[in-house]
């Protein structure tokens, strides 16, 4: 954890936050300014600062992280299948855009048209 870390306060409730998901080492919730219909945000547990910082000890973890974007995407209304689907996106660093951080995914669906702008 870190102390002034958004993401962190989220985790521990000391800002509210819409949790769709939360298990012993993700929490999802709802993204505060949404650039699709359905703007998730994807969040470890523990504090790792962006995907910069990812060393192959990782990559246990952060498979899992992986494996629930399908998951979370379809049970909070992605519409499945080549016509349906959703937008994985991870900035990282200034140059990516990263304003908070704490690594993680934009999950972003529903009907188009958005901007996806994350
Ligand atoms: P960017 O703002 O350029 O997308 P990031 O990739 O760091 O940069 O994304 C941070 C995301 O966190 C933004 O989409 C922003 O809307 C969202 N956000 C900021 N504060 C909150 C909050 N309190 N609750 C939910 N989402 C938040």
């Amino acid at each position: 954890m870190s102390e002034n870390c958004l993401f962190c306060r989220i985790i521990k409730k000391e800002i509210p936050a819409d949790v769709v998901y939360e298990d012993d080492e993700f929490i999802v919730f709802k993204d505060i300014n949404p650039a699709a219909p359905i703007h998730l945000l994807l969040v470890p547990k523990h504090h790792v600062v962006s995907l910069q910082d990812i060393i192959p000890s990782d990559s246990e973890w952060l498979g899992r992280m992986m494996s629930l974007v399908p998951k979370i995407a379809l049970e909070n209304g992605c519409a499945p299948g080549p016509s349906g689907g959703f937008r994985l996106v991870a900035n990282s660093g200034a140059h990516g855009g990263q304003e908070v951080g704490h690594l993680h995914f934009h999950i972003m669906g529903g009907p188009r048209p958005w901007s996806g702008r994350a």
